[in-house]
């Protein structure tokens, strides 16, 4: 008999040969149905792996993402199987699941690949899935699969298998068709009920462009054909809601190529957001007792080599500027921390004067691999809403509260409802990879969780997540398809006020190094700009849009009560336009909703004449007429349903 550890701790007793299919049926019928893959002491098995010894046991259905990864890959073989079958000589490479979907790379010769050629394949493979095959997994000598791979003419699998060591080759058999493969598959092919193939794309062998060329055909597939639907209809919103296409439509920000890569250039109306978006988080950093500084751009290179971060970004990061005089360097700042710590090193503190918070809109430069480059998410230049707070060890418990509280107060002052959180804590088994005490770490440690909890955040703890200086918090939001986002982080930090010799003198007289907690509730203002716009489509609250109202005049005649009505709604600080244009008032009413801009007031003859104006809600439809004090109300009231006064 063996040993069988399940994921709630239950052990449970079965012969020896057991497979993880068996143990499903032991548990439940329906569990056995919807199981399509396993692991097994941390290792990939097969779903009809025996298993020989103790051990623990994960079962993986659809929901999971090592089922997922499970399904993709076996599709992955089937996809091969296919194209095989339909295109006789094409030369299989590799083939593995990826967050989406899978792909295989394939040498077709002289065969040529298009997106016509999709629907026969998805049939083909559709058609193998129904044969309900298989995926047995068997050993082979490493001569053997050499022999097998040049018999089918294919030097890239050879080349694979030289590289592999006899006694852990392994091939996977499905239906008439053998790949080389290391495990993970589904029970049998009938699971896939639909597949779609995706793109076609070039890609070197092995990644390298000295290499041949090969095809990347991606697809993905699914347990049901409504599951595909609704991917596809996602993807299609997606889509519509690309924080570069969307920036694009709104003027908010662009790109040169003049500039640089990964250089944003925020257009008016992007600064102006900008902008806002730093006031109300300046508002209330100065109620939660923050400093404003401004430090440069640059600093010395030595600043960077003391902090640690040359070690870290010095290679493979900007280079540093020379000077005039002989063997001077500068760096562009790739973080704003380093700076902080010499303010607070400017001042003699007590531990009266605790928590200092110095806060600063700091814009950061770190060199992105131009293939990682990616709209405002990815970018080489960016501004961090960074804070420092230095504090005694017995403040972090508070400090790390109130930090939570300003964080919460910007997520929903901003719509994002949807979020987690993610304690990362020290590997206790590892703890000499970290720099601090013990002493300090469960402090701080503590902190963050009671923070956490007291605070009725939805957190997760990820033990050995931790960075070498401190414990973090990180926030993670999930947009409206569901998509995650990481955001705002508060980081404790041992390493710098050591680095920079910080100090302040205690209550018995003595020199003590203070605590420090990185934080940044936006993170940075380019990703949370973009994730704004991803989460929103464009729609952002009303307190927070470019323009809040859109005037449209039926006709030329009432271009004098526009401008009155203009001048009201700019006494009640409202932001709006008049679109005066010689156009039907149904263009101009189609050009607000592109614009997205909230409000519209139309104004004609009857307006004009009882000083009201005809309100349209965007994507809403007519609210009917009202007096523009009445609107200035309504206006108000919205904003203040969202953006709430933030009370220390
Ligand atoms: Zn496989
Ligand atoms: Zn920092």
């Amino acid at each position: 008999m063996i040993k069988i550890t399940l994921p709630d701790g239950s052990i449970k007793e079965f012969e020896n040969g057991t497979t993880p299919m068996e143990v499903a049926k032991s548990i439940s019928e329906g569990l056995a149905r919807n199981v399509i893959s396993a692991k097994f002491n941390n290792t990939v098995v097969e779903t009809s792996t025996p298993l020989n010894t103790d051990g623990s046991l994960t079962l993986y259905t659809w929901n999971d993402a090592e089922g997922k990864k499970a399904f993709w890959h076996s599709s992955s073989h089937v996809m091969a199987q296919a194209i095989q079958d339909l295109y006789p000589g094409a030369k299989l490479t590799i083939g593995p699941a990826i967050e989406n979907g899978f792909y295989y790379d394939v040498d077709f010769g002289d065969q040529k690949i298009s997106e016509n050629d999709f629907k026969k394949i998805e049939d083909r493979m559709l058609e193998i899935s129904r044969g309900k095959h298989d995926f047995q997994m068997r050993e082979v000598s490493k001569q053997e699969a050499l022999d097998f791979y040049k018999k089918e003419n294919n030097p890239f699998k050879v080349e694979l298998i030289e590289n592999l060591e006899d006694g852990t080759i392994t091939f996977c058999d499905h239906d008439t068709f053998t790949d080389l493969c290391r495990g993970g598959h589904l029970p049998n092919t009938s699971v896939i009920k639909a597949v779609k193939l995706m793109s076609v794309a070039g890609a070197y062998w092995r990644g390298n462009e000295k290499n041949p060329q090969l095809t990347r055909v991606y697809g993905i597939s699914f347990p049901k054909q409504k599951d595909l639907k609704e991917y596809l209809e996602m993807l299609e919103e997606a889509k519509k809601r690309d924080h570069r296409k969307l920036g694009r439509e709104l003027e908010l920000f662009t790109f040169s190529q003049k500039v640089g890569q990964g250089l944003p250039l925020w257009l008016p109306k992007g600064a102006a957001l900008r902008e806002r978006l730093e006031n109300f988080l300046k508002k209330a950093q100065k109620k939660a007792g923050y400093e404003m500084v401004v430090t440069p751009h640059i600093g010395q290179k030595e600043l960077y080599v003391t902090s640690g971060h040359y070690a870290k970004y010095g290679e493979d990061s900007f280079q540093p500027i020379k000077t005039p005089n002989e063997g001077e360097e500068f760096l562009l700042k790739p973080m704003n921390c380093p700076h902080h710590c010499e303010i607070y090193n400017h001042g003699h503190w007590s531990y009266k004067d605790l928590p200092k918070r110095f806060a600063e809109f700091g814009t950061v430069y770190r060199y992105e691999q131009s293939g990682e480059l990616h709209g405002l998410t990815r970018v080489r230049g960016f501004t961090q809403d960074d804070a420092h707070i230095f504090c005694t060890p017995d403040q972090l418990d508070s400090e790390f509260k109130k930090v939570i509280d300003l964080t919460l107060y910007v997520f929903s002052s901003l719509g994002f409802e949807d979020f987690t959180a993610q304690v990362s804590l020290r590997d206790p088994e590892n703890k000499e990879k970290y720099i601090g005490s013990d002493e300090n770490w469960d402090k701080a440690e503590n902190a963050i969780i009671n923070a956490a909890k007291e605070k009725g955040l939805n957190y997760i703890v990820e033990t050995g997540e931790a960075a070498f200086y401190g414990p973090k918090l990180d926030f993670m939001v999930k947009d409206a398809l569901g998509r995650q986002w990481q955001l705002g982080t508060i980081q404790v930090d041992y390493n710098l006020p050591e680095r920079f010799d910080l100090t302040y003198k205690g209550s018995d007289n003595e020199m003590h190094r203070p605590v420090m907690i990185h934080r940044a509730p936006f993170g940075s203002m380019e990703r949370f700009v973009a994730v704004l716009l991803e989460n929103t489509g464009g729609n952002f609250p009303l307190w927070l849009m470019p323009e809040q109202a859109i005037i449209l005049s039926l006709s030329e005649k009432y271009e004098k009560y526009s401008q009155k009505v203009l001048n009201s709604l700019e006494n009640h600080e409202i932001r709006a336009l008049v679109d005066n244009r010689n156009e039907t008032i149904g263009k101009k009413i189609r050009g607000a909703e592109v614009s997205k801009i909230p409000y519209m007031l139309i104004v004609g003859e009857q307006e004009a004449e009882n000083g009201t104006v005809s309100v349209r809600k965007h994507g809403e439809g007519d609210l009917g007429s009202m007096t523009v004090e009445e609107f200035a109300q309504l206006i108000k009231e919205e904003v203040n349903s969202t953006l709430k006064t933030f009370e220390v």
